[in-house]
């Protein structure tokens, strides 16, 4: 049976991830974060000191698997739920430069192909709706602008210790936008058909609405 795949695209702190969520939860779909994935291989190399000019080749050696729990998406390394782990300032940055090399996106393209496959599935990222799932029933490209982001990221992270500066969380967002849009592989950039988003003037209500509406006219 052909199963339903819906793409959610955009960059860092857009929102994809709660919205994603929020409606996958009401659709009863199962939510994919392929950023979680990415995390988990930057994770890895960090732990075990493996500069990302050799991570081609351990690539093989990172075991990186998702469960569901109740419909919330784990990420192991191996048998360790390492979900929490990867939350990180820090595996943020070191994530955003180990997506950059093509041997970790093939590793991690055949699995996010797989999940596709078998289930209903929201998968968010940032070439999901241009490279992993091409032929996704519906692609959406959420986007805000940088200092919103970093607002909403503040805002987050403000009632937790070692809280970085708004400056500093901005700083990290366009660092890692520029990451994303300027690599050679799988760049993030809108798919031609998917349906531009942009929550900067939205409240997460609204946004997810939005993104509900679009997804029941097209499936
Ligand atoms: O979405 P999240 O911020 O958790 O992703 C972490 C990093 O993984 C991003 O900064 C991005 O560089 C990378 N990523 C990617 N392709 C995806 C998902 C995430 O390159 N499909």
């Amino acid at each position: 049976m052909k199963t339903i795949n819906i793409a959610i695209d955009g960059p860092a702190g857009a929102g994809k991830s709660t919205i994603a969520k929020m409606v996958s939860a009401e659709m009863g779909y199962i939510y994919v974060d392929t950023g979680a994935m990415y995390r988990a291989v930057a994770l890895y190399l960090t732990e075990n000191n493996i500069p990302d000019e050799e991570a081609e080749k351990h690539v093989d050696e990172v075991e990186v698997s998702l469960k569901f729990v109740d419909g919330t998406q784990r990420v192991y390394l191996g048998d360790r739920d390492v979900s929490d782990l990867i939350r990180t300032p820090e595996i943020s940055m070191a994530a955003s430069r180990t997506s950059a090399i093509p041997a970790v996106r093939a590793r991690l393209f055949d699995l996010q192909q797989k999940l596709a496959r078998e289930n209903n599935i929201i998968m968010d990222g940032r070439d999901i709706g241009t490279v992993v799932l091409p032929y996704a029933d519906v692609k959406i490209f959420l986007t805000a602008s940088a200092e919103e982001r970093a607002k909403r990221r503040y805002k987050e992270l403000s009632e937790k210790p070692d809280c970085p500066s708004y400056e500093e969380i901005l700083k990290d967002i366009i660092q890692r936008d520029y990451n994303d849009m300027n690599r050679e592989t799988a760049p993030l950039k809108q798919a031609e058909d998917a349906v531009l988003v942009d929550t900067t003037e939205l409240t997460l209500e609204q946004s997810a609405a939005r993104i509900a509406e679009i997804i029941k006219e097209r499936v």
